[in-house]
Formats: structure tokens, C-alpha cells, sequence
């Protein structure tokens, strides 16, 4: 078995030997991009490059690339531990021409990695482009000799990405893994493609316009290439599973959570399992980063993520904090590929034990009102505004934990109460307060936590300009 490691690294060999530069990962929190919470794509750190802001390290370039998704437009955190696919902390593999070589060696050079390289029976794989692209359409016919029905035009804006409201922009093809028909799940473009029979490896973007404010779009004199594929789910197809959490780093990290809470996977707790494994690497990478736990952005969506894995740690039936026990583990999966985990170790175990201890304190009360208020509910149940606000309010409990907490049982919370509820309570806060004299200040002041929540970012605008690759 090819092991998580080795697969990052043969991909960087395989670009290296292609004349790309390696780049080691740039830090969760970008550093070119005020807007953006967290990196969420291979092509972030190099957003300047491709606008023609900042010069490239070199004309090609390679890296695996840390990414969290948990907020604002690609938010992945509902989907852990419920799809095989998601995760809230992933790695994505990149290969990129800044204006060097375009779509046909981008895919010559897909198509030899995946199945000469690796050697993946080309029958598993099918493709999607966008449905305007007969060049990309033609060159997956010659170069991989895919049958037409394995060439899937797509209209939707799946296949067709812009950075932002102006500036570079193009169609993409992404490749699928078929894993077999016992999955439930359609190809792309059917109705069902949201299941996990065909999974999405990687995405190739054609940067090949360039999107001016009236929406006009005229050819780039030297277009450029992205491309994504997330590390795990490739090793879950080199590794003969269907599932991203039956690769080896995540069996590893669900074996130490089942060995310190004593309970096995089972069809009742891997849930809470996957979701312990995946928030203990989003949560320990972010502080690696340099992220901490705090009320207000950055640092608020830390928590949140932190907390719902102590809640299922606490579901497993754990007597005492766990996150911060299973960072040796972590550090032992991860650490030579990522070195600022074994540097961030103490740290993040202490943050981590102390976040925990303080949680305990109010996560048994607020699950019991929680209790109270949806005991007799059945499915299709819905938990009132209100009662979400105060366990937010009163207990800790972010808003995702509480929706997360009554999933399993099919009952639904009014987020639209619960916003109403905290509306109501900023405006208590505002009349309350007597100001500081400078009228002028305090405004900005309301104006930014209106905007951004006094306690809880909201997420960057869906415009802001993210890369979606
Ligand atoms: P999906 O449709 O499965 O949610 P996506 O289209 O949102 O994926 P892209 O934005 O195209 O994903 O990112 C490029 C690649 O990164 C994907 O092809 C996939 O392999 C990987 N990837 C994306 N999101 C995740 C995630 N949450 N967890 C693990 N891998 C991911
Ligand atoms: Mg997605
Ligand atoms: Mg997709
Ligand atoms: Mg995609």
C-alpha cells in the first residue's frame, strides 16, 4: 500500500520532473488576501501571481498546499463525517503555469500522472468540461482516447471559474473515480452527482480570460493553469478504499481515538470518530499557523470547530478532555511532512486541554436543556430560536454544534430565531451603552460589529474573490 506520504511526495517528484518548482505550503491564514478567512485552495498564495501583481517564483510551480474549508463560500464543515469526501482540514496537490504551458499539456501531464505513473485503470476514470469547450473536449478524446460518454459537458458554473467579479477567469475539467456501482451516487450533471459513488479527484482550471467590470471577457495573451486534487481522496483510490477515512492517516487517527475513549467504530460512533480525526487536524494546523481560540473571527471559527469535536468526544462517552491527547498521534502521522506541528505541539496541547476543561463546564448543562426542550420531538422536529440563542449565549454552544447535535435525531433549528434573538441582543448592548464621547468612533465601531458580529464573524462576502481551485 501506498502510503498518504508517499503519494504527496511522488505527485511533487512527478512535477519536479516536469520542470515545475516545488513550494512548500503557505500558512492557513492568508497572507495576501484581508478578505478571505482561511487558504481553501492550491492557487491562493499565488492569486497576486496570476493577476499579474507579483512576479512568479519560477514559470512553473508545484506544492501541497494546506487548506481549511469551514465557512463563508466553501464551507465543509456539515458534510464531515457524512460524506467520505469532505473533510475541514485537507491538502490539496497543485500544479501551475503561470502563463507557460496551457490546457493541453495540463492534461497530457493528469493523464500520465494518473494512469502511467500510477497506474489507475483509465476505465474508472470519466471527465467533465465545460460545455462550451470543445478544445478541452477534443484534446480528452486524443490524449486519454476517453469515449465520448465519458466526456461529460457541463453548463453550470462547476466548471467555470472566475476569482473574483473581474480579473482572471476560465472554464475547468474536473476527473472523476468511479468507485463501483454498490455506492449510491450519479455522475456529474445527474441528478444524484451529490453522492459519493463518483468522486471528484481533481480539478484543472483554464485560465484563459481575463473578466473586465462590464462582464466582458477577452482571451489572456498568456493564459495560465491551477489545478487541485485533494491528497486524501487520491489515497483513498491508491489505497483500494472508497472512503477518505479509511486511508492510513485517518485509520490511525480514529484507532487512537477509539484507544483513549475505549469505544470502537461502529455503525453509532464512527460519526463522532471521523469528526474528532478531522477537527483535531483543522484545529491543531490553524494553531500551528498561529491561530487561537477567541470570539471573533479567525480565532471564533476555531472554537466552533473545536467545540463541536469536544461535544462528540463527550457523546463517546469520554470523562475527561481527549482532543489534546491525540496530538502525539497527529504529530507522529504528520509531523516530518509539516514540521510547525512538532514546533506548535505544547502549545497546541495546552490550548487544546484548556479550551476542553472550560467547555466541560457548560456542555452538560446545555445538553440537558437542549434535552428538555426537543425530548419529546420526533423526526421533523424544530428547536426554537430562542432556546438555540441561549445555549449559544448562556452555555457556549455555537450555533453549528446545536444543529449538529440534533441532526442524528432529524430535528432542525430556526436559524432565522436564533439571528433574531442575537439582533435583539446587540441592540440591548447598543442602547445600553453610554458611548465614549467621540460619537464619531463608537459608530465605526457598531458599524463593524454589525457587520461582522460582536461575537461571531460572519464570513467574508461570496464575492470576495476566493479561489475556487
Ligand atoms: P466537491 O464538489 O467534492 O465538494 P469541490 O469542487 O468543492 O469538491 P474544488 O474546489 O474543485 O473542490 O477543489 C479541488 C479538489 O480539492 C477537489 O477536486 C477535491 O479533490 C479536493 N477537495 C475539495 N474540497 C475538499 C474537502 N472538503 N475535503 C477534501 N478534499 C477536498
Ligand atoms: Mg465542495
Ligand atoms: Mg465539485
Ligand atoms: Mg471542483
Amino acid at each position: 500500500m501506498t502510503s498518504t506520504n508517499d503519494i504527496r511526495r511522488s505527485f511533487l517528484d512527478f512535477f519536479a520532473g516536469e520542470g515545475h518548482l516545488a513550494v512548500p505550503s503557505a500558512p492557513l491564514v492568508p497572507y495576501n488576501d484581508p478578505t478571505l478567512m482561511f487558504v481553501n485552495a492550491g492557487m491562493v498564495p499565488f492569486k497576486n501571481v496570476f493577476t499579474g501583481l507579483e512576479t512568479p517564483p519560477g514559470p512553473r510551480a508545484t506544492s501541497s498546499q494546506k487548506c481549511v474549508r469551514a465557512g463563508g463560500k466553501h464551507n465543509d464543515l456539515d458534510n464531515v463525517g457524512y460524506t467520505a469526501r469532505h473533510h475541514t482540514f485537507f491538502e490539496m496537490l497543485g500544479n501551475f503555469s503561470f502563463g507557460d504551458y496551457f490546457k493541453e499539456q495540463a492534461i497530457q501531464h493528469a493523464w500520465t500522472l494518473l494512469t502511467r505513473e500510477w497506474g489507475i485503470p483509465a476505465e474508472k476514470l470519466l471527465v467533465t468540461v465545460y460545455h462550451t469547450d470543445d478544445e478541452a473536449f477534443d484534446l480528452w478524446r486524443k490524449i486519454a482516447g476517453l469515449p465520448e460518454d465519458r466526456i461529460i459537458r457541463i453548463a453550470t458554473n462547476d466548471n467555470f471559474w472566475s476569482m473574483g467579479e473581474t480579473g482572471p477567469c476560465g472554464p475547468c475539467s474536473e476527473i472523476f473515480y468511479d468507485h463501483g456501482d454498490h455506492i449510491p451516487g450519479g455522475p456529474p450533471g445527474s441528478p444524484d452527482e451529490d453522492g459519493d459513488r463518483f468522486i471528484e479527484i481533481w480539478n484543472l482550471v483554464f485560465m484563459q480570460f481575463d473578466q473586465a467590470a462590464d462582464g466582458m471577457r477577452k482571451e489572456l495573451p498568456r493564459p495560465s493553469i491551477d489545478t487541485g486534487m485533494g491528497l486524501e481522496r487520491i489515497a483513498a483510490v491508491m489505497q483500494g478504499v472508497h472512503d477518505n477515512y479509511d486511508t492510513d492517516t485517518f485509520k490511525a487517527l480514529i484507532a487512537a481515538s477509539e484507544g483513549l475513549t475505549g469505544v470502537a467504530a461502529t455503525s453509532d460512533t464512527t460519526a463522532s470518530h471521523r469528526v474528532i480525526a478531522d477537527h483535531l487536524r483543522s484545529t491543531s494546523f490553524l494553531m500551528a499557523d498561529g491561530v487561537l481560540p477567541s470570539n471573533e473571527g479567525r480565532g471564533y471559527v476555531l472554537r466552533r470547530i473545536m467545540r463541536r469535536a469536544m461535544r462528540h468526544a463527550h457523546l463517546l462517552g469520554a470523562g475527561e478532555p481527549l482532543m489534546h491527547r491525540l496530538v502525539p498521534s497527529l504529530v507522529t502521522e504528520m509531523g516530518q511532512a509539516y514540521p510547525e506541528l512538532g514546533r506548535g505541539q505544547a502549545l497546541i496541547e495546552e490550548v487544546l486541554l484548556r479550551e476542553e476543561t472550560q467547555f466541560r463546564r457548560t456542555l452538560d448543562k446545555g445538553l440537558k436543556l437542549l434535552d428538555e426542550e426537543t425530548g419529546d420531538m420526533g423526526e421533523g422536529g424544530r428547536l426554537d430560536g430562542e432556546t438555540a440563542f441561549k445555549l449559544y449565549d448562556t452555555y457556549g454552544f455555537p450555533y453549528d454544534l446545536t444543529e449538529d447535535a440534533l441532526r442524528a435525531r432529524g430535528i432542525s433549528v430556526d436559524r432565522e430565531g436564533f439571528d433574531a434573538a442575537m439582533t435583539r441582543q446587540k441592540e440591548a448592548a447598543r442602547a445600553a451603552w453610554k458611548g465614549s464621547g467621540d460619537a464619531a468612533s463608537d459608530e465605526i465601531w457598531f458599524d463593524i460589529a454589525d457587520r461582522e458580529g460582536a461575537s461571531e464573524f460572519t464570513g467574508y462576502t461570496a464575492t470576495s474573490g476566493e479561489g475556487s481551485v
